[in-house]
């Protein structure tokens, strides 16, 4: 047992999870008048504040909390999930975003800029822009963050990468398959045996997931399948890029290889959103088909314990779950794209994931509540729907049960925000609304170190 924390005043509390003061039915577990209390890097009891006294005495065997926190009538939620980022890379691209914004299209071509400036950087350069940008992330309330090399691509390099990514978070992903680089244009295969060859095995010990840009101008869905199919046969778990700039064969491919989460998901056919709902038939998962707090930790792949801890080693994926279909509207806000129909996904029983998608090219943004705030006016979710996405949703795209929400063993990953509701999200888009944050029960600074 840890140092307790009993959080009151709670006006709204989403929990993510079915619990005291919940309503049945209501997948992010609203609670009003709500507390929290944290034991430790867990939490050990939610629920309405008038049944904490009871709640907490069982919870502690009687002892009183050793801190109380009067969180004086403000919503709090789960930490964000964010679990698509880039954030290993050097300089930015601010021309070619000024020169997009004035009429020139958004190419995948542009990442090979960034290569160029990560090659040269030093490790240090790196390490330091990387601790900069998970800071802003957590000041924004995300307390799990995914992160991935694909600006390296030679094996040095991208080994360099996962490992200093590693350095921060558990969740690591090796994307050699980012783009062909420009010294081996024209010789997409011999590239792709490099990336299935020498680079996964430098990179697979560092890393927990692979992933590949299946799109025109990067990846071939044959040569997108090669890499996948190594990095799973390497103990890898998957998760693809598809369907941003336009229709493939990514997102049938991702359920086929039972990917963890397809992200874009912008161009969809009928087939991919039939492949994407039914990826969920039979597996253990959320949305309207799971019960909420069935997802929660003890017993869970990587819950309580396991394999995914802070610190602790990163262990396999867990068996198959269903594909998460993950939106990164930050992207298509930062590149004039059509956004995904995610009204039409969710409809039909998709499971969705909402992620910044931060990188210096086509979504220079770390920030979750931007997310929220994209996805509620641009993509027509409502808030709810917005919120566990955000949450919950990027915890299923990660296969993870110790985040994404707040139940008695989960993380102790807690948001304050400077509001009433979970609305103001979405209501007050730009403005900085996250007023404390807890991330495994130690409360961070609300911003970055400077
Ligand atoms: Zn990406």
């Amino acid at each position: 047992m840890g140092r307790t924390t009993l959080v009151t005043g709670i006006a709204e509390l989403t929990t993510n999870a079915a619990g005291p003061g919940t309503r049945d039915g209501d997948p992010t577990g609203l609670v009003a008048d709500a507390a929290v209390l944290l034991d430790g890097d867990r939490v050990a009891w939610a629920g309405p504040e008038r049944e904490a006294r009871d709640g907490v005495g069982h919870a502690l065997g009687g002892r009183p909390p050793d801190a109380t926190v009067d969180a004086g009538g403000r919503a709090a939620l789960p930490g964000f999930v964010d679990p698509h980022t880039h954030l290993v890379f050097a300089g930015d691209r601010a021309g070619e975003f000024e020169a997009r914004m004035a009429g020139t299209p958004y190419a995948a071509g542009g990442i090979r800029t960034t290569v160029a400036a990560t090659r040269a950087a030093s490790d240090d350069a790196l390490r330091a822009g990387l601790a900069r940008h998970v800071a802003q992330a957590l000041a924004q309330g995300t307390t799990t963050i995914e992160t991935k090399s694909g600006y390296g691509l030679t094996v040095e390099d991208e080994a360099r990468a996962v490992r200093i990514a590693r350095e921060v978070t558990d969740e690591v992903t090796f994307l050699g398959a980012h783009v062909v680089p420009p010294e081996a244009a024209g010789r997409a295969d011999e590239y792709v045996d490099l990336v299935c060859g020498d680079m996964l095995a430098a990179c697979a010990p560092h890393a927990r997931w692979v992933d590949a840009f299946c799109e025109t101008g990067a990846f071939t869905p044959d040569q997108t399948r090669r890499v996948l199919e190594a990095g799973a046969a390497a103990g890898l778990g998957v998760r693809v890029h598809a369907s941003q700039l336009g229709p493939g064969d990514g997102v049938r491919l991702a359920v086929e290889l039972d990917a963890a989460s397809v992200d874009h998901c912008t161009y969809l056919a009928p087939a991919d959103v039939e492949a994407l709902a039914g990826s969920w038939d039979g597996a253990a998962g959320p949305g309207g088909a799971v019960e909420p707090g069935r997802a929660v930790g003890p017993g869970g792949a990587v819950g309580r314990g396991g394999a995914v801890g802070r610190g602790g080693a990163v262990g396999p994926v867990a068996g198959r779950r269903g594909t998460v279909a993950t939106l990164l509207p930050g992207v298509e806000f930062s590149t004039r794209q059509p956004y995904p129909d995610a009204r039409r996904l969710l409809d039909a029983g998709v499971v969705l994931a909402l992620a910044s998608d931060c990188n210096p090219g086509s979504s220079y943004t770390s920030s979750m509540p931007l997310c929220v705030a994209l996805a509620v006016r641009e993509m027509r979710m409502t808030v709810a729907e917005a919120v566990w996405a955000a949450t919950a949703g990027g915890a299923l795209a990660l296969r993870r049960d110790d985040v994404g929400l707040l139940a008695p063993g989960a993380r102790a990953d807690l948001v304050l925000l400077d509001a009433p509701s979970r609305v103001h999200l979405a209501y007050r888009p730009g403005v900085p609304l996250v007023a404390a944050v807890w991330q495994s029960g130690v409360r961070v600074p609300p911003t970055p170190a400077p």
